[in-house]
């Protein structure tokens, strides 16, 4: 066994088969899509066919906008500056309702809004890990609140939100609703017209496409004012010269995703519950989160006595990628959000340990590192001392 790959949530390999469908991208269909003349022209069908596939994956209204972005990072921002040019900002309503448990590129924009005076509540999660629409309703006056933001999986748990139920709350109060879908595209359904969601983002590179193209899903009628300001491209909504390869990728990788959603369901899903049934029979393991209200690829398992860090040191030099939680925050040391929102940190601190598996990962690689885990396990407890 030479390295295990089991930290799909920071990203995916890239499908083959999307690679091969980038390719003519690079060096034959250069073309502009904007230029009049036939090399950029000769684009549109491509762009087309990608914006087909991408709309049938989500379930998305002919009429409804995409805005094919960089990354999840720039939906979220989009979103964000959108509703404070559009709404909060003449304090029309000041509130922004979002949850402590969100990635950096939701919270760190909502920061900077704070600073602008935005109100933003950020609810806690309850014991399962996860917010109700009881607990988004506390806060939702109709008067007061420009906008809801809820994660519809969390990248470190790979628990998954009630989306629909907020959505439908969202919608009878008359609030906008914005889910951060980067984790449950290709892990589960995302269907945005049974969920209500006015705005929804995500990263091909989270679903077997490439890095450095996302989109932001816009509902018919939403208001919206562009982040990126410059050329005509997207009707004015998002300037800049498309990503033509990244697009004409992430259509291909959005198919495949939802082609391969009852293999996530099933045999990925089988292999998660063989590593965690593993985990689970060390002792004094813990996984985080009810099973069945997970995607199906991820675990978040903590081992007590031995510090995350250490158990991914070990872990890699055996060749095994797993990760202590979200890639975007690894640098920092700051307690596990997730671990204090569920009022765990202080059992916990420091002791996760992600797993997040795909459709790449084999029955071989599973049981190579379930031997793994447990050797390792008994190495840095009998060195630890908290243990
Ligand atoms: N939201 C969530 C839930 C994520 O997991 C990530 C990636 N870790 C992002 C947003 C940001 O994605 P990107 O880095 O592609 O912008």
């Amino acid at each position: 066994m030479e390295r295990v790959y089991l930290d799909n949530n920071a990203t995916t390999i890239v499908d083959p088969l999307v690679k091969e469908a980038m390719e003519p991208f690079y060096c034959q269909i250069y073309g502009n899509p904007n230029s009049l003349h036939s090399f950029g022209t000769e684009t549109h069908p491509y762009l087309r066919l990608a914006t087909d596939r991408i709309y049938a994956g989500i379930k998305a209204n002919d009429e409804d906008d995409v805005l094919i972005t960089s990354c999840a990072t720039e939906s979220n921002n989009a979103v964000f500056m959108s509703v404070y040019y559009s709404i909060i900002k003449d304090r029309r309503k000041n509130r922004i309702i979002t949850t402590q448990v969100e990635h950096p590129s939701v919270t760190n924009p909502l920061k900077f809004l704070e600073k602008l005076g935005v109100e933003v509540v950020y609810l806690p999660v309850n014991s399962d890990g996860i917010v109700t629409k009881e607990m988004v309703k506390e806060y939702l006056d109709p008067d007061k609140t420009a906008l809801v933001s809820i994660m519809w999986v969390n990248n470190e748990t790979g628990l998954i939100f009630p989306v629909r139920e907020i959505g439908i709350l969202c919608k009878e109060k008359d609030v906008l609703f914005h889910s951060d879908a980067t984790q449950a595209i290709g892990k589960i359904p995302v269907n945005v017209d049974e969920t209500f969601v006015d705005y929804l983002s995500f990263s091909a590179h989270k679903f077997h496409g490439p890095k450095g193209v996302g989109g932001l899903y816009i509902r018919k009628g939403t208001p919206f004012v562009p982040f990126f300001h410059g050329g005509e491209q997207m009707g004015g909504k998002r300037a800049g010269t498309i990503n033509v390869p990244g697009f004409v990728g992430m259509g291909v990788a959005m198919e495949l995703a939802v082609n391969n959603l009852e293999y996530e369901k099933t045999k990925v899903a089988k292999l998660r519950d063989k590593l965690e049934d593993a985990i689970l029979s060390i002792k004094d393991t813990r996984v985080i989160g009810k099973r069945e209200l997970r995607v199906p690829n991820t675990i978040l398992a903590s081992f007590r006595g031995i510090e995350g860090e250490a158990m991914i040191w070990d872990l890699n030099k055996n060749g095994i990628a797993a990760s202590t939680g979200s890639a975007c925050s690894s640098e920092s040391l700051e307690p596990n959000p997730v671990f204090v929102a569920m009022d765990i940190e202080r059992e916990l601190a420091h002791t996760g340990v992600r797993f997040s598996l795909s459709r790449y990962t084999t029955e071989e690689e599973i049981d190579y590192t379930i031997k793994v885990l447990r050797e390792s396990v008994e190495r840095l407890r009998s060195i630890s001392s908290t243990y």
